[in-house]
């Protein structure tokens, strides 16, 4: 009988408080006390994964190492944790219900009446059971599972009844729940009101679970009187009463809940051995992004830059790159649509100190991003390129150095004569949207004596990948001879994985995406290399192109 115990994180009041970011906290917490940790998510939406979500809507899709297109939490996960999460992480109301149905239909309930209570309920336990008893999760001591939605979502009701029940399966005293909730101010004195939080208690009272701890989302610090009162009315000791104010950072999230004893009551709670909080790299981390010494801005080109969410890794891996230099990375998104339309290109990005073109799909804005990087090219502002970037960069090479005029990709003109890019034989076909892409982390073989070798210190390396298309090996030859260095590949020399300029300071560009694998305390060579080559970056006249 394994000795694992489990922590449910649900949300109140309103979406978007941060419920990810406070899961991903309490695991580095838990971390720091030396406890082997594994998260998941059970996501209430009926799609079966994150892949065919439009990011507008809800933000990235983080690609897992075993290629799961999943909900951008597991990305909060992986960098405050440190902890790789495999599809097991991310379970969604449509995997449930698709794996239901295929047992109905296999015969597997005997000629039962297949109904929410017990099947879909048995099947949300199974696959928490799952991560307890898999071998790649080690025998977790602890597995902490976020709910998504707000608690009153009629879709999470089966997560909520599920979680309920879990604690008769493993013993109340092997299992948590931790409330996320949000305090607002209203009025002109700001007052602090307690109702909302209360009545989300009341919900998940009524569903059978009595929340253990409130984390307290709030603007402004909870006086004791408020403390008292929400202890009173939602049932929960006073020191369980967790305010969680608006902060700096959030990797300085898991240390403000140590310091509020948060640690202390979870391993006193769940009868788990007090080891001693190992805090101090986390505290030098969280000092470097709070006190910078310099900042650099880098210009990133999106298609959906209104949500701040759909490139998330990205900018967190600049975060992270700015930590060893102890400079504040400031990305300004740029909608590949404007910069189609923009009249001068060169003007625009000469304010910059280094310039990223981002993963994509569709034809919006290709004509803007090769204009960006053909000036990036010319005029050595560092640049670096990701999956659909480096496609455009390729392309760009093809037209406006190597001649190429009609160079493109099979994405943007299928009918071309020269698909620089083309699609990515081997795959299932295109009108078949989820998870039919080349997913998850494939290795590189790096060519000695090139710039990717400098910046991953290694020949080998491994990145996670989601993508049709590749670059087309009949124009390998023609782009190497014009000194297009094609410096890294699948390891059966077929497929393109990186591209850098050698007379430039820092050109370079992945079919990867390494923003995945980036993390606070080892941040993504390519990034580090992007904020070293900005920092060192001099404005040089606009040239004219
Ligand atoms: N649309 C391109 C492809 O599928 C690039 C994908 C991406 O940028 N993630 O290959």
């Amino acid at each position: 009988m394994s000795n694992t115990k489990y922590i449910f994180i649900t949300g109140g009041v309103v979406s978007s408080i941060g419920k990810g970011i406070a899961t991903a906290s309490l695991g580095r917490l838990l971390r720091n006390r030396g406890f082997n940790v594994v998260p998941i998510k059970l996501d209430p939406y009926i799609n079966v994964d994150a892949g065919t979500m439009n990011p507008y809507q809800h933000g990235e899709v983080f690609v897992t190492e075993d290629g799961a297109e999943t909900d951008l939490d597991l990305g909060h996960y992986e960098r405050f944790m440190d902890v790789n999460c495999s599809n097991k992480s991310s379970i969604t109301a449509g995997k449930i219900y698709k794996k239901v149905i295929k047992k109905e239909r296999n015969g597997e309930y005997l000629g039962g009446t297949v109904q929410v209570i017990p099947h879909i309920t048995n099947e949300i336990k199974a696959s928490i059971l799952e991560l307890t008893n898999s071998s790649s999760t080690h025998d977790p001591d602890i597995v902490i599972a976020e709910i998504g939605g707000t608690i009153g979502d009629i879709e999470s009701l089966p997560f909520m009844e599920a979680i309920r029940q879990f604690k008769h399966d493993v013993g109340h005293e092997n299992c948590m729940y931790i409330h996320v909730s949000f305090i607002p101010q209203i009025g002109p004195w700001c007052e602090i009101k307690t109702k909302p939080t209360q009545h989300s208690v009341i919900k998940l009272r009524e569903i059978g679970i009595s929340p253990d701890v409130l984390i307290c989302r709030t603007e402004k610090s909870l006086s004791h009187e408020i403390n008292n009162k929400l202890s009173l009315f939602c049932d929960v000791p006073t020191e369980a009463v967790i305010e969680s104010k608006t902060v700096k950072t959030v990797y300085g999230i898991p240390i403000t809940y140590e310091r509020l004893g948060l640690g202390e009551l979870i391993t006193k709670r769940l009868n788990l051995p007090s080891k001693a909080p190992k805090n101090q790299n986390w505290i030098e981390i969280v000092e470097a992004i709070e006190n910078p010494t310099q900042q650099i801005e880098i210009a990133a080109i999106g298609k959906y830059t209104e949500n701040g969410d759909a490139y998330k890794s990205i900018v967190e891996s600049c975060i992270h790159a700015g930590i060893p230099y102890k400079t504040k990375v400031r990305i300004q998104w740029i909608d590949s649509e404007k910069i189609d339309e923009m009249k001068n290109i060169p003007e625009f990005l000469s304010s910059y100190h280094a310039l990223i073109v981002g993963p994509g799909f569709g034809k919006r804005g290709i004509e803007g991003k090769l204009s960006a990087i053909q000036h990036a090219r010319i005029n050595k502002l560092p640049f670096l390129g990701i999956c659909l970037g480096m496609q455009c960069a390729v392309i760009e090479y093809a037209k406006n150095v190597c001649g190429i005029s009609g160079a493109t990709s099979e994405e943007i003109h299928p009918e071309s004569s020269d698909k620089l890019i083309h699609y990515l034989p081997g795959q299932e076909s295109l009108s078949h949207k989820g998870g039919s892409m080349r997913l998850g982390s494939y290795q590189t073989v790096i060519k000695p004596g090139t710039l990717a070798e400098k910046l991953y210190q290694s020949n080998i390396i491994t990145d996670r990948h989601r993508h049709r298309y590749e670059v087309n090996h009949e124009y390998m030859e023609i782009l190497s001879k014009n000194n297009l260095e094609i410096s890294g590949t699948s390891p059966n020399g077929k497929l393109v994985e990186i591209i850098e300029l050698k007379n430039h300071p820092y050109f370079i560009a992945t079919q990867a995406h390494p923003e995945f694998k980036s993390r606070p305390n080892r941040p993504s060579p390519l990034f580090l290399g992007l904020v070293e080559a900005a920092l060192k970056y001099k404005s040089v006249p606009v040239a004219t192109i």
